[in-house]
């Protein structure tokens, strides 16, 4: 099936240091992928870059780039799908709406702007958006100002911004930060559903890969703005390829199981920082001189695909 996303090869620099560095992947129609990795891994730069959404001090190259099957490269290309093609859900809701307006207005100016409606047209348009975010009384969310919901109402309030395109593709950051606990998971399961309901595909940014277990079909792990191992939701569960997404899938499943919070040694390079061979060497209990000296050879085993000399499998062959 082809990808209605993929890019190859994305490189983003900011004043003249490297934040991502060739970063390669794809979403294919309905599906959701999860990317995940720790803060500073590119996560949210990739997203912005898709979007056109970087500073204006940012360097953004491409190999490839298609939305569609067309060209995604021109920046005017990806900002104009912008709201139409790519709905867009931001982490912190609240600071995302504008305080002085009214949550229905806000609506009813995006679907005006995306979809030409008439205002009497977007105002019904606008209480079925709320209705589809599962708000059981939209019309006193309609009237309601952002600071008087609470901040898991707003968050649904996004996505129903962010669905007011009819966008083909949803790029979720980090859309459950600073949310009550209990409502993560609902924000997520919600996520899931109105994506599948809206025949539209999705990429959810996230450090937490456990919540990526109940909505993501397929994961793409980051590290030192790269995607280092991708494969099915499942895969990257039951045997990941990846020292990092292993240490990952092991601390979330400690967390799940009540355990005592848990952390990968050492930490993330920064942006400059002097990178070794494998850029996860420093930290990776199965590093070897040849992590150090010789770039790791892309594996391929099942639908998984990771950079690693000496991966968590005896299966593996370099391609
Ligand atoms: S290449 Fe070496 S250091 Fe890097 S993840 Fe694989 S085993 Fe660890």
């Amino acid at each position: 099936m082809s990808a209605i996303l993929e890019l190859r090869g994305l490189e983003v620099e900011i004043e003249g240091l490297p934040i991502l560095r060739g970063v390669d992947l794809e979403v294919r129609p309905g599906e959701i992928l999860g990317v995940v990795g720790e803060t500073g891994a590119g996560k949210s730069m990739t997203a912005r870059a898709i979007l056109d959404l970087l500073p204006a001090a940012a360097t953004v190259s491409f190999e490839e780039c298609t939305f569609g099957g067309t060209d995604f490269i021109p920046p005017r290309a990806r900002q104009l799908a912008r709201g139409h093609q790519i709905g867009f859900v931001p982490q912190r809701p609240r600071g995302s709406l504008n305080p002085v307006f009214r949550v229905g207005k806000q609506i009813v100016d995006t679907l005006r702007r995306l979809r030409g409606m008439a205002r009497t047209q977007a105002r019904e348009e606008a209480l079925n958006l709320l209705r589809s975010v599962r708000i059981t009384d939209p019309e006193r969310v309609y009237r309601s100002y952002p600071h008087e919901l609470s901040g898991g109402m707003c968050q649904r309030v996004c996505i129903a911004i962010a669905l007011a395109g009819e966008p083909e593709l949803i790029i979720a950051d980090e859309p459950t930060t600073g949310l009550d606990v209990t409502i993560q998971a609902e924000i997520l399961k919600l996520l899931g559903e109105v994506i599948a309901e809206h025949n539209a595909a999705g990429m959810l940014i996230t450090h937490d890969l456990g919540v990526v277990a109940d909505v993501c079909d397929r994961v793409a792990v980051m590290y030192a703005g790269r995607v280092i191992n991708l494969g099915t939701t499942v895969e990257i569960y039951r045997e990941a390829l990846h020292p990092y997404a292993n240490q990952l899938v092991s601390i979330a499943g400690s967390l799940d199981s009540g355990g005592t919070p848990q952390e990968i040694p050492g930490r993330v390079p920064n942006p400059g920082d002097e990178l070794v061979a494998c850029a996860f060497a420093p930290r990776c209990f199965r590093a070897e001189d040849d992590c150090y000296g010789e770039e790791p050879p892309l594996v391929h085993i099942g639908g998984q695909m990771a950079f690693c000399h000496h991966p968590l499998t005896s299966e593996a062959v370099s391609v």
